[in-house]
């Protein structure tokens, strides 16, 4: 029998990750099967027993169970504890193993791809939902000169703060707090883009901008971030896809101890529409 895998989530057949850890199989010639997992919004905990039941040895988890499935696991990376958010589970026994590759995707797309180090640069983080709690630390470690948290609920993005606050330079507010200062890098994590819609930003915060980064994806056009970004001065754009296929690749690693190539993985993901 193969060994199983899936990505879970509502929805999710949307998902591209089947495509990415079929590629990152063929190229490290691992003999595993990867799927989609549809749970009902009450019904994660039971479909990830269902799954385990079946033989499952490891599930992505993306939205809206991330929360869950960090209080599933009966043991937990640093990375994930801190996040208090797991996207990546691993079967071992009775053991259920949760960690956080969200904020390494992120991190490895910023500093090997797009080629810009986050030292000593001023961050914006837009949202305080899953995402940006999966991000956080990866990002801190990096030693920003400051990493500014806005949301549109701001209470959301305090709580963030303060948790956060023994990692690094990290400061809370809403989106129009920041209207004044300058950023080098700026980065959505809000769910904004997936409904087409744009954050209430203060046009001027892109004057400055290295880079525009927004972790929603979009093969066929510039996300409405991206595209205002783009008007208002950001230098340089990019979309999830590369965070996408590096967070894909370090779960892969956690799964299979082995490390897979992601350019050619990006680059096959840019190069098509339908997957
Ligand atoms: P959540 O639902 O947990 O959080 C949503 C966040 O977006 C909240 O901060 C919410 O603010 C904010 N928000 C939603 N709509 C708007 C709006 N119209 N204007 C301003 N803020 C808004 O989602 P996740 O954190 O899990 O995901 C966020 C995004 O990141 C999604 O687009 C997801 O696809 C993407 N993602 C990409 C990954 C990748 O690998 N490329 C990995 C993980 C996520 P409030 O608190 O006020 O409600």
């Amino acid at each position: 029998m193969l060994d199983l895998y899936a990505v879970i989530g509502n929805p999710v057949s949307h998902s591209k990750s089947p495509a990415i850890h079929s590629a990152f199989a063929l190229q490290t010639n691992q003999t595993m099967e990867y799927t989609t997992l549809l749970a009902p919004i009450d019904g994660f905990k039971a479909a990830v027993e269902n799954f385990r039941q079946q033989g499952g040895r490891g599930l992505n988890v993306t939205v809206p169970f991330k929360l869950e499935a960090y209080q599933l696991s009966t043991r937990l990376t640093e990375r994930a504890r801190i996040a208090q958010a797991v996207n990546t589970l691993k079967f071992e026994g009775n053991e259920i193993s949760g960690d956080n590759t969200d904020g390494a995707g992120l991190v490895r797309d910023i500093e090997s791809n797009l080629l810009i180090p986050i030292a000593a640069k001023r961050v914006l983080l837009l949202g305080a939902g899953g995402a940006a709690r999966g991000v956080i630390l990866p990002l801190l470690q990096k030693e920003p000169a400051l990493l500014a948290i806005a949301n549109r609920t701001i209470n959301k993005a305090e709580i963030l703060q303060e948790q956060f606050i023994p990692y690094g330079k990290i400061v809370a507010g809403d989106f129009r707090q920041f209207s004044e200062e300058k950023f080098d890098i700026i980065i959505n994590a809000t769910s904004a883009s997936l409904h087409n819609e744009l954050p209430d930003l203060p046009p001027h915060i892109f004057t400055h901008a290295e880079l525009a980064y927004d972790m929603m994806y979009n093969q066929e056009a510039l996300t409405p971030f991206l595209k205002f970004a783009q008007q208002h001065g950001a230098r340089q754009l990019a979309d999830g896809i590369g965070m996408l296929v590096e967070q894909a690749a370090e779960s892969f690693f956690v799964w299979r101890n082995v490390k897979p190539l992601t350019k050619p993985v990006i680059a096959m993901l840019k190069s098509t529409n339908k997957i």
